[in-house]
């Protein structure tokens, strides 16, 4: 089996999807993803398919090396999946199993579900807009709705479900500055409080707070939300500086989350080591590619840190995802963004559906185990789905 073409997309539907297909001599192609909006130069795509064109997928390591100074790391990554799903495929062996074994038959995934409403850039960045101009507090942000879009959730089958608690509010006094108004802590508390009402004690509540606030009241918000037993609170202060984010998980009786921004083993290996995290978020594949975030996940678990990957990805990301989650032990969650999008597992003729009632199954079918409906894929691409 040789490589004859890659293909990379355009960007499809609300996140900027950005897919990656190897074809083969073979007549069978592979799938991948590269991070969101990814974005490939002409010039770039000519240099990627000139590099592995007559090469075999199965040299997975050795092509990617090839690959660093002919394209942007974003791009190594979705091809690395891509090269991964072809090897499966030449094997007849599923992802799972080139990863070294599957831990677990099904991946329990986690519901983002952002406040009363799914999050949507466009709507989401209205949302911040008429807040700014009217300074009223908005309907979705309200504890009741936070809570009513809380209970249809679980009604899916998830057992773990997330919001965010730095939603867009007229109580702050400075757009800019990291401190929480009196009224806003006050805000996120209520919230808080309604969601695990509304969900009951057994399913498993996470926060994020989006790097949003400084250490004083990162910490304030983690004694304020104590009582009501969460998973993790995300990113309380800014990721990049280590000593702070220890600072508040040092501090803090809730499990601090981060890293969804970090990228390599070298961006995660400061924070592991020094445990200034309880748990890690690699995200798929921005954080690297499948094999890094099995290298991070194995670092993570010298130290007893799990791992509950970030992940906003098509269907194709978030197989890739299933089968690493399967393949290493300390895997606790992993993240599902598009409850706002029905059509999200209409995408894929097999397996179908792809998650369902909370949980996406492992699959043992050759590669990511995946069949796109590349004419349901179409639906949400502006222009021809591949670059030329
Ligand atoms: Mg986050």
């Amino acid at each position: 089996m040789k490589i004859t073409n890659v293909n990379i997309s355009r960007h499809i539907g609300p996140f900027g999807w950005c897919l990656v297909q190897i074809d083969t001599d073979d007549g069978v192609s592979g799938i991948g993803e590269a991070p969101l909006r990814t974005t490939v130069q002409p010039e770039e795509l000519g240099r990627v398919r000139a590099a592995l064109a007559g090469q075999s997928p199965l040299n997975v390591e050795p092509l990617l090396l090839s690959l660093q100074r002919q394209a942007n790391p974003a791009i190594i990554n979705g091809i690395e999946m891509a090269l991964l799903d072809l090897s499966g495929k030449q094997m007849n062996a599923p992802l799972w199993a080139i990863l070294g074994g599957k831990y677990r038959n099904r991946i329990r995934m986690y519901s983002d579900s952002h406040a009363g409403i799914d999050w949507d850039p466009i709507g989401f960045a209205n949302r911040v807009r008429e807040v700014q101009e009217t300074g009223q507090f908005l309907e979705v942000y309200r504890p009741e709705a936070f809570a009513r879009h809380a209970r249809e959730v679980i009604q899916h089958g998830f057992t773990a479900i997330k919001f965010d608690i730095d939603f867009p509010t007229p109580t702050r006094y400075d757009m800019v500055d990291r401190s929480l108004s009196p009224a806003e802590l006050r805000g996120i508390v209520d919230a808080v409080a309604a969601v695990r009402e509304a969900i009951g004690p057994d399913v498993d509540l996470a926060i994020d707070c989006h790097a949003r606030y400084n250490v004083a009241d990162a910490l304030r918000i983690a004694y304020e939300v104590e009582p009501f037993k969460l998973m993790w609170l995300e990113d309380p202060v800014p990721p990049r500086n280590v000593e702070t984010m220890a600072k508040v998980t040092s501090k803090a009786r809730v499990p601090i989350c981060t890293g969804e921004s970090l990228q390599g083993r070298h961006g995660f290996q400061e924070l592991v080591t020094k445990q200034a995290a309880d748990i890690i978020q690699p995200d798929t594949p921005r954080s690297g590619s499948i094999r890094e975030i099995k290298r991070i996940a194995e670092l993570a678990e010298m130290y007893h840190i799990s791992i509950a990957p970030h992940n906003m990805t098509s269907p194709v990301a978030t197989l890739a995802a299933v089968h690493l989650c399967a393949a290493v032990p300390n895997f606790l969650a992993l993240e599902f963004h598009c409850g706002g999008m029905p059509w999200w597992n209409d995408l894929a003729i097999r397996p179908k559906p792809i998650l369902d009632r909370g949980y996406i199954l492992v699959p043992d079918a050759p590669g990511l185990g995946l069949e796109l409906d590349f004419d349901a894929v179409r639906e949400h691409v502006n222009g021809p789905l591949w670059l030329e």
